[in-house]
């Protein structure tokens, strides 16, 4: 289940990659089936609708943790006739649009998808990262390999505005790498249009502030987002060999409206964002909405006809990823004939409602009337954003010893993070918490809640078997704290009839007062009796959202756009969100400027430190223009060299250069 994006980078964009033809053959007719009936085998039997592995990523497997089936996969040849239970204790359920794999051990089921789906996700994802160079052929179809650089193009000089010129051996097209600010001839204007964009000016203010037009901010925030982006891979891109030691991770999602159309016709489009936030240092690892920039509807229509995708089930599909018209068809008439409370006449309700469900990501969101696919680029899946999200991380921290997530309570989420992290769950190098807070407590119900647990808190230190023996050294509270855990744990665990993973299907209350995190608790999803009471109150204690609903929390106050959370969207149904996107690409680029800000630039009032500091990713100060500078053509001479040299000394080990995108 390693992923190994190097390898097949240059179709990470493409909709419609070589594989195709084969899969074509496969859902016209049956042919498969109808070779294997002249052949003489089994001539009923169908191949078991499991998608096979794809670049080493396999997530259909049982996902609880301990069981026999636990990261083992299924078997996808032909199922026998008249026996719906393979004989790798895998049976698949559910109608065709909806088929699971339900383990027989365990009796858990978990939804089949796509891995070929998940792999362009993650490398959608992670494309900054792997993007082998930005020294890619233009020409369509041109077969130089963008891997082996100084053997596909040559140096041609440099163009009178310092760009880096490049030519194609085999086309001999030219091609271009740009300076920082080639394009962008008013530099200065750059940095402060940078610090009202994640100080809360709405886009009209900055236009007022900075004196530019809107086509020109509009060039500008692209401009920012492509320095951000260059600028962290070339700093993230080491992480993968980097051994952070022991994190504790936390997953969240949040979910945004873009407006659309006009105001006699009005349409949203929701998108939604996972992201993972180190406990320790608050630093944000990949930040993504729901939206692929890079496709174009039509396209992915017309993968969709090609493939005959209309007959297979969803995970078998070539478009599993995407969300295409006769998904957005399918999911209205569903919504439909669940019968919507009746809205009171406005488009904009049927939306909050279903908004506020907030349905878990193990499947894929639902649309409604009202709600409607964005015309530029393509809306994913949001069940696939989460499986790539995961892959995303499981590369990032290849090399980390020790990873703890604390995930919140969605089936989608733990599904996915078992999907990419199950055999490190299963070698005991990751854990996984499901955490359960009340995220809406008013003031009042807050400062009860607080109270109580103190009184219980202090209750439950003094009825400890063993008293805590008072040290003075300021740790006092802790150790009591993880004793008072540790004894609820041993008392759980002698209770549960399941002798070895007696926490997993326990949401056990967090006893200790937390002003930050009132009434919340705490589901240990991999245990497997491997760590001792002491050692899992330990790793409960420190399981928390709090790192990554705050970061959310600042996004909302940071950025104007996604001032307004989905919640109050009922609320506010009848005003237009004025700050809200207008064009949902908007959205991934100033996620991830606010990423790279906040990781690398905003400064905690309580250390004066950031968090790439804090993780030890920073070596010296970064500075607003060492990203707005950041200039990808030093990066280009780097990787030019390395690959040269790697020529000389006639190795084939050419090697992804960090910093390298073919974004831009
Ligand atoms: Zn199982
Ligand atoms: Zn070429």
């Amino acid at each position: 289940m390693t992923s190994d994006p190097v390898a097949a980078s240059t179709d990470w964009a493409v909709l419609v990659v070589s594989e195709h033809s084969e899969n074509l053959e496969l859902s016209r007719g049956t042919v498969g089936n109808t070779i294997k009936h002249l052949t003489g085998e089994r001539p009923v039997s169908k191949p078991r609708a499991i998608p096979e592995v794809y670049r080493n990523i396999q997530v259909n497997f049982c996902k609880q943790p301990g069981c026999p089936n636990f990261c083992v996969e299924p078997q996808l040849g032909p199922g026998r006739p008249g026996r719906r239970v393979g004989s790798d204790g895998y049976k698949l359920t559910g109608a065709k649009a909806e088929s699971a794999l339900k383990c027989r051990y365990c009796g858990v089921e978990s939804r089949i998808k796509s891995n070929r789906a998940i792999y362009q996700e993650f490398q959608r994802q992670a494309a900054p990262l792997f993007a082998p160079s930005p020294l890619i052929c233009p020409t369509e179809g041109c077969l130089s390999d963008p891997r082996k650089p100084t053997k596909a193009f040559q140096k041609f000089g440099k163009s009178t505005a310092g760009a880096l010129r490049f030519r194609c051996r085999s086309c001999k097209a030219t091609f271009s790498v740009p300076g920082p600010t080639t394009r962008q001839r008013r530099s200065r204007a750059n940095a402060l249009v940078f610090r009202h964009l994640v100080n809360k000016s709405p886009l009209n203010r900055i236009v007022e502030l900075c004196q530019v037009s809107f086509p020109t901010l509009y060039d500008k925030i692209r401009f920012i987002h492509r320095q951000c982006s260059l600028f962290a891979a070339s700093r993230e891109a080491r992480l993968p060999e980097i051994d952070l030691g022991r994190r504790y991770l936390c997953t969240d999602r949040q979910d945004y409206i873009v407006n659309w159309g006009s105001r006699t016709n009005r349409k949203t489009i929701q998108l939604t964002a996972v992201a993972t936030a180190d406990r320790e240092s608050g630093y944000l690892f990949g930040f993504n909405p729901n939206f692929d920039a890079s496709l174009h509807q039509d396209a992915a229509e017309a993968a969709w006809l090609a493939a005959g995708d209309a007959d297979k089930p969803p995970q078998m599909r070539d478009t599993a990823r995407v969300w295409t018209r006769a998904d957005y068809a399918q999911s209205l008439a569903r919504a439909a004939g669940k019968r919507l409370p009746a809205p009171d006449g406005r488009k904009g309700d049927e939306v909050a409602i279903v908004i506020e469900q907030r349905a878990d990501l193990e499947a894929a969101e639902a649309m409604v009337e009202g709600q409607q696919l964005p015309s530029h680029g393509v809306q994913i899946h949001a069940d696939y954003l989460v499986h790539g999200h995961y892959h995303h991380l499981r590369h990032l921290l290849r090399s980390t010893k020790q990873v703890n997530f604390s995930l919140d309570e969605d089936s989608g989420l733990l599904s996915a993070c078992l999907g990419a992290f199950g055999d490190r769950v299963r070698d005991r190098t990751a854990e996984v918490v499901q955490v359960r807070i009340a995220k809406e407590l008013s003031i009042d119900d807050r400062r009860k809640e607080i109270a109580d647990a103190r009184r219980s808190f202090a209750a439950a230190v003094a009825a400890l078997p063993k008293p805590i023996r008072a040290k003075g050294d300021g740790l006092d509270d802790h150790r009591a704290a993880t004793a008072v855990v540790a004894e609820e744990i041993r008392r759980l665990r002698e209770a549960s009839p399941d002798r070895d993973r007696k926490l997993q299907g326990v949401w056990m209350r967090n006893p200790i007062p937390d002003l930050s995190e009132p009434r919340k608790f705490w589901r240990y999803v991999s245990d497997d009796g491997h760590l001792d009471n002491h050692d899992a109150a330990f790793l409960l204690r420190m399981s928390t959202l709090w790192p990554v609903d705050k970061t959310f929390a600042m996004l909302r106050r940071r950025i104007a756009m996604f001032e307004r959370p989905v919640s109050s969207v009922r609320r506010a149904r009848r005003s237009w969100q004025i700050y809200a996107a207008y064009d949902p690409r908007m959205v991934g680029q100033m996620l991830e400027i606010f990423r790279v800000w906040h990781n690398w630039l905003w400064r905690s009032p309580r250390d004066g430190m950031t968090a790439a500091e804090r993780l030890g990713l920073a070596t010296g100060q970064v500075r607003e223009d060492h990203i707005l500078g950041y200039d990808v053509r030093a990066a280009v001479e780097r990787l030019w060299a390395a690959a040269a040299e790697a020529e000389a000394s006639n190795r084939d080990g050419y090697t992804a250069a960090a910093a390298l995108n073919i974004l831009s």
